[in-house]
């Protein structure tokens, strides 16, 4: 993971997994305040990382592109009816986690869940997932706070000092975070010291949301 790149358009950082000794994946990511997505823009971005790296390209074997959510906050009950009063799983039951958007280890739990049902009928399968849901949502009001504390209280190119310092806490934390499972210890790790963004406005951002 390599956030000494550019900031451009918010916090931004590339991240690097290699699958063989030749073959590796170049992934660029920004927590931007909008959607939108420049292919064209990124696509030079990463060849011009591969190169600076002193990589030559011989051929991009694949090509994948998306846009995350980054939950601030917002009303789940309401969210949850609107899509109708039927069982729910994945990113459209707000199973994934609020700060990196990835929902895979929620994946993994919901299948747990659903193979340990008893009752497959409709009506049961909704109110085990909008119970199991409307649980995860109420659980996770701490990253969702931080994500207030990264979206409206740092300015976009001061965003990666917030992520600069929680990334020298231990891996234990940082894996635990990753999970959603930060136990009340780490909360206070990830929240102790100055904070590295304008005091003020991260009141203000706090009191906006409540
Ligand atoms: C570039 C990128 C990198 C990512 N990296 C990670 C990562 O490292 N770790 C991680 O955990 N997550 C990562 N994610 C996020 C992860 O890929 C998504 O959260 C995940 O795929 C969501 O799964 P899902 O099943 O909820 O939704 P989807 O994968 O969107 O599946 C929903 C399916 O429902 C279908 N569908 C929609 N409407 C209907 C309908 N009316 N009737 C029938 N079918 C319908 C869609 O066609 C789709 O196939 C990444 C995403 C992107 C884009």
């Amino acid at each position: 993971m390599d956030a000494t790149v550019d900031q451009h358009d918010g916090y931004r950082f590339v991240y690097l997994l290699p699958f063989s000794a030749d073959t590796l994946l170049v992934e660029d990511t920004y927590y931007s305040d909008t959607p939108e997505l420049d292919r064209a823009a990124l696509r030079d971005r990463i060849g011009d990382y591969a190169r600076t790296a002193g990589w030559g390209v011989h051929s991009v074997e694949r090509e994948e592109q998306g846009v995350l959510a980054v939950v601030l906050g917002g009303d789940f009950d309401a969210y949850w009816r609107s899509t109708g009063k039927v069982a729910k799983a994945g990113v459209r039951a707000g199973l994934f986690h609020p700060t990196t958007g990835y929902s895979f280890p929620d994946a993994v739990r919901f299948a747990h869940l659903i193979a340990d049902a008893n009752d497959l009928s409709g009506a049961a399968l909704h109110d085990l997932t909008h119970a199991h849901a409307a649980r995860t949502w109420a659980e996770r009001k701490f990253y969702r706070m931080l994500d207030l504390m990264l979206f409206k209280a740092a300015e976009p190119a001061e965003r990666y000092r917030v992520l600069e310092r929680f990334y020298t806490l231990r891996p234990g934390l940082v894996s635990r975070f990753y999970a959603a499972r930060s136990t009340t210890l780490d909360k206070m790790r990830v929240l102790a010291g100055r904070p590295p963004v304008p005091i003020g406005r991260a009141i203000q951002a706090l009191k906006d949301a409540s």
